[in-house]
C-alpha cells in the first residue's frame, strides 16, 4: 500500500521527537501557512550565488569572486565578506566546476510517496569527474558531514544519488566563519541501502507523530507557520484576512508575523538597528558583548539541575556540581557556588514546582501583521496564592522596580495565562545572583490594569515592527559600547574615519 504523501525538509526529520506535533503534521501536508520572511537566506543565496558563478568553468576559488552584491545591508556584506574568505580558506587550491544539482526545487520520490525539500548548497565536480557535496555552515552550527548522523547530510546524499550515478562523493561540511570542517566519503554500494533504510526509519518518525496532531506551545511557536488556526492560540483572536501580495517583498525583512520575545523587546527599545541584525537578519554577532555569557549560562544550566533533582540549598552537591563544571567553562569553581548560593537564599524551598526553563508562547492576531510572542522563564513556583517566577541573572540590576524593565512586562505578559489558569497571582523577579549586586530590582506583581496596558504597548509594537524602513542606529556611546555590531555598523557612535570594517567608507 503507498503511504499518504508527505513532505519532510532535513529539519523535520531532525527535531522530529521533540517538534510540536500539530507543526509537524502541518508541515507534512505541505499547507502553506502565514507569509514568512527567510532573511537568513539572504547571505546564504548571495554566497551560494557567488561560488557557483567562480566554478563556472573548472578553476578554484579567489578572494576577489567574494563582492558582496548590492542588495545586502552593511552589516550582511561584513558577514558575506568574511565568509567569502572562509570559501576560500576551505576550499582554495581545488579546481572543480559546479554541477547543476536541482537542489532549488524539493524531490519527489514516487515510491515512497514522498517529497524531500531542504538546501543542497553546492555540488562540483574536478577534473577527474569526482563528486563533491559543498555544505555551508553560516550560524555557528555544529559541522557534521556524516548522513548517518546529520539530516541535514542525509537528505542531500540522497538526493544527489541520481547526478551522482555511481560517481564517487565526498561530502564537506564547513563552518565559513571558522575552522570547522568534517568530511565523509561515500560509496554507493556500500552506504545506499543503508542510508535508504535510515530516511524511511526517519519519516516514520514523522509520520508517527504527525498523526495525533495536537499542539504543544513553546520555543517552536516562534518560528511556526501555522499559528494562526493553532488551536492553542485560539485566545490570540481571528486574524484579518492577509492584504498583501503572494510573496514576501524583498525589502521587507518581517513578512505577516512579527516574532517577538523578551530580549527582543528590550534591544528594540535600546537601538532598531541591533534590533534588525540581531532578531530579523540572524546575524552572528562579532564583537564581544559585555562578556561573562559562558557564566552566565553555566549558572542556568547548573541551577535547572539542582532543582531537577531537588537539590537547591544542599551544600555539598552545590560545590560538587561548581567543582566538577566550572574548569571547563573557564569559570572560577568558587565564584560559580556564591552564584549558586546566592539562589538558594532566595529559593521558595518546599513550594510546588511549575517548571523550570519552561518554555511559554503567546500570540495576538487583531491586526497584521500578526504577533508571536516567546519566551523561556527559568524557574516558576506556586506557594501561598502565588504563581512565583524567577530570572536568573549574573549582571547588575538596570532597574529599581521591575515594573520600568520591558523585558520583565513581556516575560509578565507571557506568564499571566498561565497565572490565570491556575487560579494564582503572578509575582515575578529577577534574581541577580552577581557578586557585585545589591538588592534584587523590586518584584512585579501586575494587576488586570497593567497586563492590558503591556497588551496595548506589545501589540503597538508589532504594528511599529512590520512598518518600520528606517532602522536607524541609536548612535549613543553607552549603547554602543557593549553592542555586538559596532565594528560593522555606519550608525555606530564616535566612530572615527577609517575605522569601519570594509571598502564602504573609502
Ligand atoms: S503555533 Fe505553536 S502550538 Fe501551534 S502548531 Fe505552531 S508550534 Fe504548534
Ligand atoms: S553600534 Fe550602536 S547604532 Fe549600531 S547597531 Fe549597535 S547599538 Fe545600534
Ligand atoms: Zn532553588
Ligand atoms: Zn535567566
Amino acid at each position: 500500500m503507498t503511504p499518504a504523501p508527505a513532505k519532510v525538509t532535513p529539519w523535520s526529520l531532525e527535531v522530529a521527537e521533540r517538534a510540536c506535533p500539530r507543526w509537524l503534521a502541518c508541515e507534512i501536508d505541505e499547507r502553506p501557512g502565514t507569509r514568512t520572511a527567510f532573511n537568513r537566506w539572504r547571505i546564504r543565496n548571495a554566497l551560494v550565488a557567488r561560488a557557483n558563478a567562480a566554478h563556472s568553468q573548472l578553476r578554484a576559488p579567489r578572494a576577489e569572486d567574494f563582492a558582496p552584491p548590492s542588495n545586502l545591508l552593511p552589516e550582511e556584506s561584513a558577514v558575506f565578506r568574511e565568509a567569502g574568505a572562509g570559501y576560500v580558506r576551505h576550499f582554495g587550491g581545488r579546481d572543480v566546476r559546479a554541477v547543476a544539482h536541482g537542489g532549488a526545487r524539493a524531490d519527489y520520490w514516487p515510491k515512497r510517496n514522498l517529497t524531500v525539500g531542504g538546501a543542497i548548497d553546492l555540488t562540483v565536480e574536478d577534473g577527474d569527474g569526482d563528486l563533491e557535496l559543498r555544505q555551508l555552515e553560516l550560524w555557528g552550527g555544529h559541522v557534521c558531514a556524516d548522513p548517518a548522523r546529520s539530516a541535514k547530510a542525509l537528505c542531500a546524499v540522497l538526493r544527489l544519488a541520481r547526478v551522482a550515478s555511481g560517481r564517487r562523493l565526498r561530502v564537506r561540511h564547513v563552518d565559513l566563519l571558522g575552522d570547522d570542517a568534517d568530511e565523509w566519503e561515500i560509496d554507493w554500494d556500500r552506504d545506499l541501502p543503508g542510508l535508504a533504510a535510515l530516511l524511511d526509519e526517519r519519516v516514520a518518525v514523522v509520520r508517527d507523530r504527525a498523526r495525533s496532531p495536537s499542539p504543544r506551545i513553546g520555543q517552536g511557536c516562534a518560528l511556526c507557520r501555522h499559528a494562526e488556526d493553532c488551536p492553542a492560540h485560539r485566545s490570540a483572536g481571528t486574524p484579518p484576512p492577509p492584504t498583501g501580495l503572494d510573496d514576501v517583498r524583498a525589502d521587507d525583512l518581517v513578512g505577516d508575523i512579527v516574532r517577538l520575545s523578551p530580549t527582543a523587546v528590550e534591544s528594540w527599545y535600546r537601538c532598531r538597528r541591533a534590533f534588525r541584525a540581531r532578531h530579523l537578519l540572524s546575524l552572528p554577532g562579532r564583537d564581544a558583548g559585555p562578556g561573562g555569557a559562558n557564566e552566565g549560562l553555566l549558572v542556568h544550566r547548573l541551577l535547572h539541575r539542582l532543582h531537577q533533582e531537588e537539590r537547591c540549598g544542599d551544600a555539598l552537591r552545590m560545590a560538587d556540581l561548581a567543582e566538577s563544571h566550572s574548569g571547563g567553562e573557564g569559570v572560577d569553581p568558587a565564584r560559580t557556588l556564591g552564584f549558586l548560593d546566592r539562589h538558594a537564599r532566595r529559593c521558595p524551598r518546599g513550594a510546588a514546582s511549575v517548571g523550570h526553563e519552561r518554555e511559554l508562547a503567546r500570540a495576538w492576531f487583531g491586526a497584521r501583521p500578526l504577533l508571536m510572542v516567546t519566551g523561556t522563564i527559568d524557574a516558576i513556583w506556586s506557594h501561598g496564592g502565588l504563581l512565583d517566577a524567577r530570572d536568573y541573572k549574573c549582571g547588575m540590576p538596570q532597574v529599581a522596580s521591575l515594573r520600568e524593565s520591558a523585558e520583565a512586562r513581556v516575560q509578565a505578559w507571557l506568564l499571566a495565562p498561565l497565572a490565570d489558569e491556575l487560579g494564582l497571582q503572578l509575582r515575578l523577579r529577577h534574581e541577580h545572583l552577581s557578586p557585585d549586586a545589591t538588592d534584587d530590582p523590586d518584584p512585579f506583581e501586575p494587576d488586570s490594569e497593567d497586563l492590558e496596558e503591556i497588551t496595548s504597548e506589545l501589540t503597538g509594537l508589532g504594528v511599529a515592527v512590520g512598518a518600520e524602513r528606517e532602522w536607524r542606529g541609536v548612535s549613543a556611546e553607552s549603547v554602543c559600547r557593549t553592542c555586538s555590531y559596532r565594528s560593522v555598523c555606519p550608525d555606530v557612535a564616535s566612530r572615527r574615519a577609517g575605522e569601519m570594517a570594509g571598502p564602504e567608507v573609502l
